[in-house]
């Protein structure tokens, strides 16, 4: 029987360990923490957002994009939503956003284990792995406690994001010390960090926006949402999905802004024509009203306070210069973009382990064979909406059928 080691117990952690022990492998699972999913009960706000109906291929960012896609069409979302079932996983679809039908992020995890320790599958708890190597007799790894070996190993290390849940980034320093190639890890979906706007004035503020992140006049990704307002600069779920372009061009240390469209509803000039017709209408209200009705009130103020507007006027002596400021800066706010809030408060991690060396049927090292990778370790990165554990669950059933044997590695 092939005696398989799986380094990780995550999502792809659990998922190759599942996959590998159904093809008949012998499976043991070093994980480093206390337990294993210890990410899973934190996915969707504690609801878990499995996987998602639209697959996409722009729901998901790599270096190798159409390798990521090869790996995404031998296990999509349909043989997800099967897997579960089969595990006592009903759905709950949510305009193709796919839940457990309890909405607990425990019930997955719950169901990952039980499976797994039905079909024998060993777990050592407290075991991190500091080194992989390849010795006579197949592959080592090694623990503060000892070594253990195996015929196939698949690293299920997770990237760098949320380490209180255990990834660190060890794992990617592993692949590279292996000679992997590790496209450099940055936070992803994350907030950012801005200056060149009074946030402290617009903390709490929730508004319809379009973002688009610039590094001077090159377009790197834009979005459409609500976006949150915070003391440090923007968040919300748009922010969050174009969040890796802007880390990305930082680690570059090239500049970069926000531009925020507050009504990308309509055009500059349809926004200019209908500010000229609101001053006409209501001629003798006070200017600090002006956007009443618009947008939110201290987003309202600021805008006006940045467009130079005087709260002692009325509507009628906002002069047109400063009425065209006002609706060019509610179309195209640009904010400096100074950082992110970092892999502490990121949801996932953009870079990792490159798809040029990785087998797309089997997820395998074309550099070390009998070794694997699952899950984001790997240089792909979801958007938000299920895509990132729909990739653990992916690379982790090749991973974890390969390993065991069931599919040969093309070298
Ligand atoms: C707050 C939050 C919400 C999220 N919500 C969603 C969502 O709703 N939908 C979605 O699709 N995605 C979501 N994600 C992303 C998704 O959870 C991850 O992409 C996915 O869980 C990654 O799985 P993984 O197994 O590759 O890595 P991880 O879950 O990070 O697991 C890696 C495991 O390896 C262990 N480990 C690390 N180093 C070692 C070592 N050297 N030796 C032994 N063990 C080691 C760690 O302790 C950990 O248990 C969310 C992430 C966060 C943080």
């Amino acid at each position: 029987m092939k005696r398989v080691l799986v380094i990780g117990g995550g999502a792809a952690g659990l998922m190759s360990a599942i996959s590998a022990s159904e093809a008949g492998a012998s499976v043991t699972v070093l994980e480093a923490g206390e337990q294993a999913g210890k990410k899973v009960l934190a996915t969707g706000n504690g609801k878990c957002n499995f996987t998602n109906r639209n697959m996409a291929e722009e729901c998901f960012r790599s270096k190798n994009p159409e390798k990521a896609r090869q790996i995404l069409s031998r296990f999509g979302a349909e043989e997800t939503i099967v897997f579960f079932r089969e595990l006592g996983i009903a759905v709950r679809d949510r305009n193709g956003y796919l839940y457990p039908r309890s909405e607990q992020a425990a019930s997955v995890r719950a169901a990952l284990i039980s499976r797994a320790e039905e079909l024998g599958v060993r777990f050592l708890y407290n075991q991190k792995v500091k080194e992989l190597c390849l010795g006579k007799k197949g592959i080592q790894a090694v623990t503060a406690n000892g070594r253990h070996l195996t015929d196939a190993a698949i690293l299920a290390t997770g990237g760098k994001a949320a380490p209180k849940t255990g990834s660190d980034g060890s794992g990617l320093m592993m692949a590279e010390a292996l000679g992997h190639l590790v496209i450099p890890p940055v936070p992803a979906l994350v907030q950012l960090t801005a200056s060149g706007f009074p946030f402290s004035k617009v903390s709490g503020v929730r508004a319809q926006a379009r973002v688009t992140i610039k590094t001077g006049r090159e377009v790197l990704a834009g979005d459409t949402g609500e976006v949150q307002l915070t003391d440090y600069g923007l968040s919300g779920i748009p922010v969050f999905q174009v969040s890796r372009f802007a880390a990305e061009a930082l680690a570059d240390r090239r500049d970069v802004e926000a531009a925020l469209d507050f009504f990308p509803e309509m055009t500059k000039e349809e926004l200019a024509l209908e500010y000229r017709l609101r001053r006409e209408r209501h001629p003798g209200w006070n200017s600090a009203s002006f956007l009443n009705g618009l947008l939110p009130d201290k987003l309202a103020a600021a805008l006006l306070s940045g467009a130079g507007i005087s709260k002692k006027d009325t509507w009628e002596e906002i002069p047109d210069k400063k009425l065209q400021r006002l609706a060019d800066e509610s179309k195209e706010l640009t904010v400096k973009i100074t950082g992110t809030k970092g892999f502490d408060a990121a949801q996932v991690t953009a870079g990792g382990v490159a798809l040029d060396e990785i087998d797309e049927k089997t997820c395998g090292s074309r550099i070390l064979p009998g070794l694997y990778f699952a899950g984001e370790i790997l240089d792909v990165d979801g958007i938000c909406g299920g895509y990132n554990l729909q990739w653990a669950w992916t690379t982790g059933y090749l991973a974890g059928r390969a390993a065991a044997g069931e599919m040969e590695i093309h070298q």
